[in-house]
């Protein structure tokens, strides 16, 4: 029997990433020895102090429903973290937490969208952005910006992309796939056109804010243009700084009537992000904050060291970017070298010929390009590098 399923989903596909992941975990329990730089999250565990507040919580009977928008003690983690961080100030009712960021930016489109609302989208684009908008029966609409300017949009882009039924502008640096991070004055040229634009909603997703060597500080947009405050919804958790991504905890600062409309959502659907991560979250937040700044030294040299093996592969260029732990490279003429049709082609010669895993660049909206996840050994990557030569050159 086939069963009937909604319009809604019918709109959406599977992760691409998700998909790639699941891909090199069926050939390796095949036999096979697949290296798999698909996955985007950090190879570290949870430092030991946070996992060690997840066993207090559960041995302390912390294993009951708790405020739907987030314990107190963990908002309160979160506004500190935020006027430390990025100048910003927040009361409690302007905090939810929730099952990951991931959960917190669907809960903002599920609140903020009406049917045929446009959702202003920079593309490469973190893969998950389109399908939320088409969730929540919105329209994307893609700025692209290629290597040529650094894979940023700027503000001539912004200000033609931007429409009536403009309601949502999506900002994500340092970016997923491609590590590009904005600095101050870019985010100030972007925050002079939304002025603009009194209507449109910005999101701003920091995940990978502390995961950043940029030329000068990680800068958020709206401690870059406070007069975009009002209408900001400032969004990071601590899936990627704290090597946390299984505990499902994100969260978001913004106005608290938008907030407290995504807390019903968040309500009526999942209810309270799991007690036992947010008293680990909370330590994450408040505590010793060294583990973050090791992680992220690991990810800068593992950053320079496979940036440059990309760009000493034949067909292949490489730019650096800001931040994550992420590569994103150009594979147009590897891929022409190969007589390969398109990148989702040249992913399949990559994962059956190299044993590599990698993610297209279609599906973070860059065709012709390949998404790298270095949140691996550094042995893991020279091995990687040495396959992909055997296929590429
Ligand atoms: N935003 C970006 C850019 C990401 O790369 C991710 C995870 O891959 C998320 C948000 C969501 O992270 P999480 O749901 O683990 O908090």
């Amino acid at each position: 029997m086939s069963i009937a399923l909604s319009h809604r989903v019918k709109r959406i596909k599977p992760s691409p990433t998700l998909a790639v992941t699941a891909r090199a975990a069926r050939l390796r329990a095949e036999g096979q020895d697949i290296i798999g730089l698909g996955a985007g999250e950090p190879d570290f565990d949870t430092p030991a102090h946070i996992a060690e507040a997840g066993i207090a919580a559960i041995k302390g009977g912390f294993t009951r429903y708790t405020n739907v928008d987030g314990t107190p003690e963990l908002k309160d983690a979160i506004i500190a973290k935020f006027r430390r961080d990025n100048e910003l100030s927040y009361g409690r009712s302007q905090i939810l937490v929730s099952a990951g960021a991931k959960h917190t930016i669907f809960n903002l489109m599920m609140a903020l969208l009406d049917p045929t609302d446009e959702v202003v989208i920079p593309a490469p684009y973190w893969v998950s952005y389109p399908d939320m908008a088409l969730l929540a029966d919105g329209i994307p609409v893609f700025i692209d910006a290629g290597a040529e300017q650094g894979y940023k949009i700027n503000a001539a882009q912004l200000e033609s992309a931007i429409t009536p039924r403009t309601r949502l502008f999506i900002l994500n640096s340092p970016s997923n796939p491609t590590g590009a991070g904005y600095t101050r004055g870019e985010l100030e040229a972007l925050g002079a056109v939304l002025a603009r634009h009194p209507r449109v909603i910005i999101g701003t997703d920091d995940m990978y804010e502390h995961i950043w060597w940029g030329p000068e500080p990680f800068c958020s947009l709206v401690t870059a243009c406070p007069s975009l405050y009002d209408r900001t919804v400032t969004i990071n958790g601590v899936s990627k700084s704290y090597a946390m991504t299984g505990w499902r905890i994100g969260y978001c600062g913004g106005p608290a009537e938008l907030i407290g409309a995504m807390a019903t959502i968040q309500g009526q659907s999942t209810s309270n992000p799991t007690s036992i991560s947010q008293k680990a979250a909370t330590i994450a937040l408040n505590g010793d904050q060294r583990c973050v700044g090791e992680m992220t030294q690991a990810f800068k040299a593992r950053h320079d060291f496979i940036v440059k093996g990309l760009n000493s592969l034949r067909g292949v260029s490489c730019l650096p970017g800001f931040g994550t732990f992420y590569a994103f490279a150009n594979v147009a003429q590897a891929m022409a070298n190969l007589g390969c049709f398109d990148d989702n082609d040249f992913a399949e010669r990559l994962i059956t010929e190299a044993l590599v895993a990698v993610v297209p660049g279609s599906g973070f909206g860059a065709p012709r390009h390949m998404r790298l996840s270095f949140a691996c050994s550094m042995a893991t990557l020279e091995k990687a590098l040495e396959r992909m030569r055997k296929v590429l050159g």
